[in-house]
């Protein structure tokens, strides 16, 4: 499971221990005081202008901004403006640390998507207090997002962040490269529950998910649990020979698991049915044309007899 639970919500700090700072003023001397300010609690990173502080806000990943208003090239309701329109900082709390006390300017920072707003000059004590909150509630937004992308069962990605991720490869691969699928049943997994019962039914829908995510060879590939015994593989910049290669090495891997299965019709142990499909995305179709696809590829596998790969 890579790709979409890889995006940075997902990810702790760069640090191991201390979450990133980002403080943003055009005065080094500001930025030198407030990372002082905050020692122990964080890793201060700073930038001396808004360019440059949506560049390293891109690069580091911060936790947390705290952003002067005041700046010589682009302001700081601008700079905040900016890193909120930007999908890959959108979502990193920003928080005004800035000399302009007035309601008016107050306002407009929170309009612009800051999270607080910190006059200065500041108390310390106040201020580490504030940045702690701000920090932990973000770390625990992470948390819930990444649960939410999730599968309970097995840990691996579920249907939402199936669906979502195939989207946005249909999007960004349209009349590019091909986007593949593989669409994984577990066979006669019925008879399995009724003979070895639910809970080992639990525990070999866990172990083959495992299985199928270590066969994953790139990065962007994706394994998601679809339904109940089954599951879906995106395969990003791959044609019908790399499907088929994957859904190989997958049938291979789950077979080397050798988790017996007494009531098979296919073989002694535990045996998966695989279709799969490829297709240039055209930005006209919706990808549910892939899917269907490999649906029918999938049920070409199980009328054929099942334990077998079929793809188109
Ligand atoms: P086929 O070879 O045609 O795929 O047969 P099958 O028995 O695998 O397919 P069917 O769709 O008839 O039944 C799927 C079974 O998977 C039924 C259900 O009890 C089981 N199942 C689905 N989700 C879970 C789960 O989360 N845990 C367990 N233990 N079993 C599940
Ligand atoms: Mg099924
Ligand atoms: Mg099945």
């Amino acid at each position: 499971m890579n790709h979409s639970l890889q995006r940075r919500s997902a990810e702790p700090a760069q640090n191991d221990t201390l979450p990133v700072v980002l403080i943003v003023d055009d005065q080094p001397i500001n930025i030198a005081f407030t990372g002082s300010a905050l020692e122990g609690i964080c890793l201060p990173v700073g930038a001396n202008d808004g360019e440059q502080a949506l560049q390293l806000a891109r690069q580091h990943q911060p936790d947390l901004i705290l952003l002067d208003i005041r700046m010589r090239t682009m302001d700081g309701f601008e700079t905040c403006r900016r890193l909120k329109s930007d999908p890959q900082t959108r979502s990193i709390p920003v928080i005004f640390l800035t000399a302009l006390k007035d309601e008016e300017n107050e306002e407009q920072g929170l309009r612009a998507g800051a999270i607080d707003y910190i006059s200065k000059p500041f108390s310390t004590p106040l201020l580490r207090a504030r940045v702690r909150n701000h920090l932990r509630l973000y770390r625990q937004q992470r948390q819930l997002e990444r649960l939410a992308q999730l599968d309970g069962l097995t840990g691996i990605a579920n249907r939402r962040t199936f669906d979502e991720l195939l989207q946005s490869c249909w999007a960004q691969q349209a009349g590019k490269q091909p986007l593949a699928l593989l669409m994984i049943d577990i066979d006669a997994f019925k008879r399995y529950n009724d003979s070895l019962g639910h809970q080992s039914g639990d525990d070999a829908i866990r172990r083959i998910a495992r299985c199928i995510e270590a066969s994953l060879q790139r990065h962007e590939d994706l394994v998601a649990r679809y339904g109940g015994e089954e599951f879906a593989c995106i395969l990003p910049n791959t044609d019908l020979n790399g499907a088929d290669h994957l859904a190989r090495t997958i049938q291979n891997a789950v077979a080397a698991l050798r988790i017996e299965h007494p009531d098979s019709p296919t073989s002694p142990f535990l045996t998966l049915s695989i279709g799969g499909a490829a297709v240039i995305p055209d930005p006209q179709e919706s990808p549910r044309l892939l899917l269907r696809k490999a649906d029918a590829n999938l049920y070409q596998a199980k009328q054929s007899g099942r334990s077998r790969t079929a793809l188109g």
